[in-house]
């Protein structure tokens, strides 16, 4: 039986707001289509195969945590961007979304190099950006609500206009609070400011990672579940945002 490998990349400092959770959504969703699955902790220092995953993933953190985890990322910079080129679904939240642009900037004027996969910016201020956030996606093919909550002081700009957001921003702030964009998409690659965990309230989103996966393997994904509580608390956030 095919056997799903996750790895979260530093999982006692890239965490915040149960982003985990995704994973375990994840899990949840492969077991439910009949698949088996395990997530492997990535730690600075230990070795990163992208030969044996099959997505990866790493949550949000302070800028303590971002400039505690650099150093280690940098070091996989290469392979990284040859596997997003090679299609590898991969979901990195907030603070490890900001670590893919060029730099991040403190609101103290303190710059920490990014690993420079895409050409944006984050400038921190200290007022944060904080909330519930509604998001309209066109990630599969068609348009969809994409809720989530956020929290960040840094504001993401696109140097290169021709990068893709992964949605229009209808309730909330988004990268910048000025644009309405909302994170960014490269094949199978979403960073986003989206916590909640974004997973379990988004289960297309979800599912989009789970066929993507499927494909690089050679399978097919056969059924649909029943979303209807996970869609129950998709809407109740939505209703709150829409009045
Ligand atoms: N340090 C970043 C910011 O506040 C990331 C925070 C986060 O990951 N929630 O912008």
């Amino acid at each position: 039986m095919a056997h799903f490998h996750l790895a979260q990349l530093y999982p006692n400092l890239m965490n915040l707001y149960g982003d985990r959770g995704n994973l375990l959504c994840l899990q949840k969703r492969l077991e439910w289509y009949g698949y088996d699955s395990s997530i492997e902790n990535i730690n600075p220092g230990n070795n990163l195969d992208f030969r044996h995953i099959d997505l990866l993933f790493m949550g949000g953190g302070s800028e303590r945590e971002q400039e505690l985890v650099l150093q280690d990322l940098v070091s996989k910079t290469d392979s990284l961007m040859k596997a997003i080129e090679e299609g590898l679904p991969v979901l990195f939240i907030c603070g490890a979304y900001q670590l893919l642009g060029e730099y991040y900037r403190s609101h103290e004027g303190k710059e920490m190099q990014g690993l420079g996969l895409f050409s944006f910016f984050t400038q921190g201020f200290k007022e944060r950006l904080t909330g519930d956030i509604l998001i309209h996606t066109t990630l599969n093919g068609v348009e969809e609500s994409v809720v989530g909550f956020e929290n960040h002081g840094g504001r993401t700009y696109f140097i290169d206009k021709r990068l893709q957001a992964f949605g229009r921003v209808i309730k909330g702030f988004g990268n910048n609070g000025e644009d309405k964009q909302e994170g960014i998409r490269y094949k199978n690659l979403l960073g986003s400011y989206l916590h909640g965990p974004l997973l379990p309230k988004n289960p297309k989103v979800a599912d989009f990672f789970i066929k993507a996966m499927a494909e690089r393997k050679g399978l097919k994904i056969e059924g649909t579940l029943d979303d209807s509580l996970e869609n129950y608390a998709h809407e109740q956030v939505k209703r709150k945002l829409m009045g």
